[in-house]
């Protein structure tokens, strides 16, 4: 990349080149430890590399060490990751989720002195929204989080939060009074007294995501996300990111697992692969545009739960054409093929149900009604 590049076309043609001739060079290749351990170590290798050579500096503001360019340049980078299968996809996103939403809501000093410890792979951070009574009814949520004078003492429960028993920090979502606008966000150490993390074994038999239990923990009332009663604006504002950027990264990443099919495959079933190819070529083709729309500006909505149902049937196909065209691979034995089929069908629970994103675009985007 040269400083002359402004043209945001030249700019990511540049990334891009740059970006390739550097991994060619430096050998990020995974060890041989396919444990969710081994991932995450992996993970946060690959993170520092590329943050030392600032490849993951580019596309984020100046306050948090970045180097600035559009932030089509972090989709190119994780893309690039992707395809290259240096980084498990699910886990790398995570910062295009959690490192905004620092940007917009912490304080500027907080945001300046976190966000580079996870932008360069020194921390994991996870997402503590979900709980036992509140997973799509988000808004339900009960864990309390009551004022003491400077700060905040937060008792209750989360579940499905992924990674924390990597994470050091949690993005928390409490309720501080009733209704939507009773949800306040925290940005919280998770090495305070009080919380106690449990893992859960998902069925392809990985700890990946854990019940966290918030016991009295004190929360300085300078790690509030935003003022009181902005968590639900904090949830919300998460989803662009979750559903662009984060997209882009899982398309490339699954355009691979059809490229591998198709190598190993010996039967030739040409009407199930066009199928497959088909839905994620759509949802790449929908994926751009909604980068485009975010990179002019636009603010994004309901319609991106278009994204999320393309995304999860189009990843589910193409499991499912891994089965039927790899006999056995995912029915017996450990092969790779078995743990992502058995991950691809969490597609339609994670980051909003199949059934939510219909509700919202038959409600929302479609006018239908209630029923
Ligand atoms: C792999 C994975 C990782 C995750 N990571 C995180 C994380 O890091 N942090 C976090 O906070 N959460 C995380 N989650 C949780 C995820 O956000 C929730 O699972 C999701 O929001 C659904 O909530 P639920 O599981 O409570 O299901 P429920 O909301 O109880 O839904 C159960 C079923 O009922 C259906 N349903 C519910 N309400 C309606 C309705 N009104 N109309 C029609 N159908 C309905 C749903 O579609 C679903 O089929 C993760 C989940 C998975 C699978």
């Amino acid at each position: 990349m040269t400083a002359v590049d402004t043209d945001p076309h030249a700019q990511i043609a540049a990334f891009r080149d740059g970006l390739r001739a550097w991994l060619e060079d430096n050998d990020l290749t995974p060890g041989p430890d396919h444990s969710l351990d081994g991932q995450v170590e992996q993970l946060m290798r690959v993170r520092r590399a590329l943050y030392d050579a600032d490849w993951m500096r580019y596309g984020w503001p100046a306050e948090v060490t970045g180097l600035g360019g559009p932030a089509a340049l972090r989709a190119i980078l994780g893309e690039e990751i992707a395809t290259r299968d240096l980084a498990e996809p699910g886990i790398y996103s995570m910062i295009e989720v959690l490192a905004p939403t620092m940007i917009s809501y912490a304080r500027p000093e907080l945001a300046a002195e976190m966000v580079p410890l996870l932008l360069s792979g020194r921390e994991q951070w996870c997402q503590g929204f979900s709980e036992p009574g509140s997973g799509s009814d988000l808004a339900s949520l009960s864990t309390k989080a009551t004022q003491r004078g400077d700060e905040w003492v937060v008792s209750g429960q989360k579940v499905w939060t992924s990674l924390a028993q990597y994470a050091a920090r949690c993005v928390l979502l409490t309720r501080t009074g009733p209704g939507h606008d009773g949800i306040t966000a925290f940005f919280v150490d998770m090495d305070s007294p009080g919380i106690t993390v449990r893992p859960l074994r998902t069925m392809h038999g990985v700890d990946e995501f854990a019940e966290v239990f918030f016991d009295d923990v004190v929360v300085p009332a300078d790690r509030m996300l935003g003022k009181p009663g902005d968590g639900w604006r904090v949830a919300m504002d998460l989803l662009p990111y979750e559903r662009s950027t984060c997209f882009w990264h899982r398309i490339a990443y699954l355009l691979t697992r059809l490229d591998q099919v198709i190598e190993q495959t010996t039967i030739a079933d040409d009407a199930e692969l066009g199928a497959a190819y088909l839905a994620l070529h759509t949802v790449r083709c929908r994926s751009l545009g909604t980068q485009r729309r975010l990179a002019a500006g636009e603010r994004l909505g309901a319609e991106t739960s278009i994204d999320k149902v393309l995304l999860a049937t189009a990843e589910q196909r193409l499991f499912d054409t891994a089965r039927d065209l790899l006999p056995g691979e995912v029915e017996f034995g450990e092969s790779p093929w078995r743990t992502e089929f058995l991950y691809s069908r969490a597609a339609t629970i994670y980051g909003g149900t199949a059934e939510i994103q219909r509700n919202i675009i038959a409600r929302r985007l479609l006018d239908l009604g209630k029923e």
